[in-house]
């Protein structure tokens, strides 16, 4: 006998622990204070506390609860159960992804447009895939005993290939291997139906983004031969295919064709955003001739309450669609970006606190959804009145703030005078050649965070919290006169992180207490959400900047995160285009440009660390995004005097594909991380870049000391591919997770280094 799909499901639940249990209980035994079998029977108890959870919030069917299970990373998992990946130990997998003393970790990258990261697997020319289904089996056992049947998830094998690298100096790609580990699949699922599982989840977002290592054509077509090998299997699971992320295209014929008759069931990512980007997709989907189809209509990625009524029209135009095995509702994605319940929030203002809906709420919308509205009345009317408030608020509707973006020029805005022009004015700021400067944060002190702790539990007043960051910025200063740094920074000690800064200083957000999503491993942010219009009250930066400016003679730079990162590492609405609030954060930052001007700041920085995540994943959807990115970018500086100068930082990714945007930013000067490719970027680097560029010449990431040789040699490849009239000398990112006495050690280096060079040119 073979059990349906269910009615309602979803992706994916965070892994964390609604206290953070898993990271609490990572962190320890990295730290050697608990052993492995107090780690796993912590990871176990807070396992089965989820199916409990799950099913008690109304997954009560069998296989709806995925046990999308991992420690550190779901594509880790899955690399070690089909054998992409080999360790023989507890230990050896977190060496894999943290790496050790003598072997560096595994690369690590974003997860789709998503600030998920996950370990990325390297694939020799030779390499063998040894599948290991006992762990698997495990899961499914251990939840067994505890009277679940859950469905196992996997990320399937079309994409764990394309995200994927080749390994050094292998000349086959990763996706040529395609049928060596289709092989290993099978194995798992033999081994799952000799168990008795009757379902399994095979995640393939690989088919719903263009991708540089395959095109739309080549990923189906590697759907469709992974697939029917995987169905020819005799005896097998019935296999859940999922596309989460976006809309699937040639990828999604594939899966529902593949061997004949198609997957067993397939799912669709249905967000509102999907629904956005591709017209026609909810058609596409209904007209599918699949055996059974799974409506991701929740929204797996923000955190708004749905619009059941919405989404249950949307499914009963799927269910009068072509499916013939009928229609189940899930979450667009899985529920892993999103905290878990927004019943650990107390602190949320009463009128937007039922606005909100996270992961556990979501699995509430799910069932609902599944049963009607006659069956979930009650789910139904709350969700009406969730809608109707929050359209009704002045919240999410400020006037003053929707006259002023609305008098904006259209297109795109060029300060004035041009590049050129601004250069000639701001000879004044009489810098050296080859100017030294730093990020912006220095080492945040186990002193500095035990008085914000303490700030906040109210332990520290206020007055003496400022006067503790006050003296940190002094010092900062007095390090960097020391040093001989040329433009000075205040050091960021009064930001706990620098989008939650602003967030927690402009109008149009609320923070969270315990609204953490896991990031990487056990790291975990707590992104704000813009709840409606964004103005800001009063000037955020300018009494540090004042401060720290008045203790030196050199310049000290005013400091600003930009608009497409604060929106790209916090939650956003869904009530209006994106480019709406990045073009309030524009001229709400612009105020404060002015305010920093007016204080005597002649050097500012508005970080854009972000602007290269949030590029869609679709190719034709990218010029317009980043058009509205950097037209936000440009309306912070738009006012800006001729002699102020406009510095922008970008870090964490390649931006060789982004290039043009960069530049299209028309910051005076730029630092962008470089260290780490060896100045790499600087090949992309044309002609279209004007500015001025510093391209980091010392990697942070470790505590590593790079010497004078070294950071010299950097600056003279960076200067073979620029000029040194326009080039800057900085590290690569921020100080913050540094110590002092490596920092300083570095950056003395740095400027002997610059020294070295200067005097030689
Ligand atoms: N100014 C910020 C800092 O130095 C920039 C951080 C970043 O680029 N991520 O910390
Ligand atoms: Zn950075």
């Amino acid at each position: 006998m073979t059990t349906n799909f269910p009615t309602a499901t979803i992706e994916g639940y965070p892994r964390i622990g609604a206290n953070r249990e898993l990271k609490r209980a990572l962190e320890a035994f990295w730290a050697g204070r608990i052993d492995e079998e107090t780690f796993r029977s912590a990871a176990h108890s807070l396992r089965v506390d989820t199916y409990n959870r799950l099913q008690d919030a109304g997954l009560k069917e069998d296989y709806s609860i995925p046990a999308d299970v991992a420690y550190y990373d779901q594509v880790l998992e899955t690399s070690l159960t089909v054998g992409t990946l080999q360790a023989d130990s507890l230990q050896a997998e977190f060496d894999l992804a943290r790496g050790t003393k003598d072997t560096p970790a595994l690369e690590m990258t974003k997860w789709f447009d998503t600030n998920y990261h996950y370990i990325v697997p390297e694939i020799a020319d030779d390499q063998s895939f040894t599948p290991n289904p006992q762990r698997v089996l495990d899961i499914v056992e251990e939840a067994k005993q505890a009277g679940h049947t859950v469905r196992p998830v996997l990320v399937g094998p079309v994409t764990l290939l394309a995200l994927a690298k080749p390994a050094l100096d292998a000349k086959t790609a990763p996706l040529d291997h395609l049928d060596a580990l289709v092989e290993s699949y099978k194995a798992i699922l033999e081994a799952l139906a000799e168990a008795g599982v009757e379902w399994l989840q095979l995640a393939e977002p690989a088919l719903v983004a263009d991708l540089a290592v395959a095109t739309d054509t080549e990923l189906a077509d590697a759907a469709t031969s992974a697939y029917s090998a995987l169905l020819a299997v005799e005896n097998r699971p019935q296999l859940y295919v999922t596309t989460p992320y976006g809309s699937a295209r040639k990828g999604l014929k594939a899966l529902a064709t593949a061997g004949g008759k198609g997957v067993d069931a397939l799912h669709v990512d249905l967000s509102v955003g999907t629904l956005a980007l591709t017209e026609g997709y909810l058609d596409t989907v209904k007209n599918l001739p699949v055996k059974h189809l799974v409506a991701g209509l929740v929204d797996g990625r923000n955190v708004w309450a749905a619009n059941l009524r919405d989404l249950r029209e949307k499914f009963g135009t799927l269910s009068a669609g072509t499916a013939p095995g009928g229609v189940s509702v899930s979450t667009s994605v899985s529920l892993q970006h999103v905290p878990h319940t927004v019943d650990a929030e107390t602190h949320l203002p009463v009128d937007v606190a039922t606005w909100f809906s996270f992961a556990d709420e979501k699995v509430a919308e799910v069932v609902a959804l599944a049963a009607g509205p006659l069956d979930a009345s009650e789910a139904y009317a709350k969700s009406d009145r969730a809608v109707r408030t929050r359209a009704e608020s002045a919240r999410s509707h400020n006037e003053a703030v929707q006259s002023r973006t609305g008098a904006l020029p259209e297109g795109q805005v060029q300060r004035q005078p041009e590049f050129a022009g601004r250069q000639k004015a701001q000879e004044a700021l009489d810098l050296p050649k080859l100017p030294t400067t730093t990020i912006g944060s220095f080492p945040q002190t186990p002193e500095i965070r035990a008085a914000r702790a303490a700030h906040r539990t109210g332990e520290l007043g206020d007055a003496d919290y400022q006067d503790a960051l006050r003296a940190e910025v002094k010092s900062v200063i007095e390090l960097q006169e020391r040093l001989g740094l040329d433009v000075l920074v205040h050091g960021e000690p009064e930001r706990n992180d620098m989008v939650q800064y602003f967030a927690e200083l402009l109008d149009g957000f609320v923070v969270t207490e315990n609204g953490w999503v896991q990031s990487y491993g056990s790291r975990c942010t707590r992104p704000p959400i813009v709840v409606g219009d964004i103005s800001r009250p009063e000037a955020m930066t300018v009494e540090w900047a004042k401060y720290a400016q008045s203790l030196s003679d050199k310049h000290v730079k005013g400091m600003l995160t930009g608009p497409v990162t604060i929106l790209a590492w916090s939650f956003v609405r869904d009530d209006v285009h994106q480019s709406v609030s990045a073009d309030q954060l524009g001229v709400a930052l612009a105020d404060e440009v002015r305010d920093l001007e007016e204080a005597g700041i002649k050097i500012i920085q508005i970080d854009e660390p972000a602007l290269r995540e949030l590029l869609p994943l679709r190719e034709e959807d990218r010029q317009e995004y980043l058009d509205w990115a950097v037209r936000s970018f440009r309306l912070v500086s738009l006012e800006a005097r001729p002699e102020t100068q406009i510095h922008t930082h970008l870090c964490y990714s390649e931006f060789g594909q982004i290039i043009d945007a960069v530049a299209g930013l028309d910051a005076d000067v730029t630092s962008i991380e470089a260290a780490r490719s060896r100045m790499e970027l600087l090949a992309d680097i044309d002609d279209r870049f004007h500015s001025e560029l510093g391209p980091g010449i010392y990697d942070i990431h470790s505590p590593r000391v790079p010497s004078v040789a070294e950071q010299a040699e950097l600056i003279r490849a960076a200067l073979k591919n620029f000029p040194a009239d326009r080039l800057w000398i900085n590290p690569d990112c921020g100080l913050k997770t540094r110590g002092y006495a490596e920092t300083e050690a570095a950056l003395r280096n740095m400027v002997l280094a610059r020294d070295e060079v200067a005097a030689s040119l």
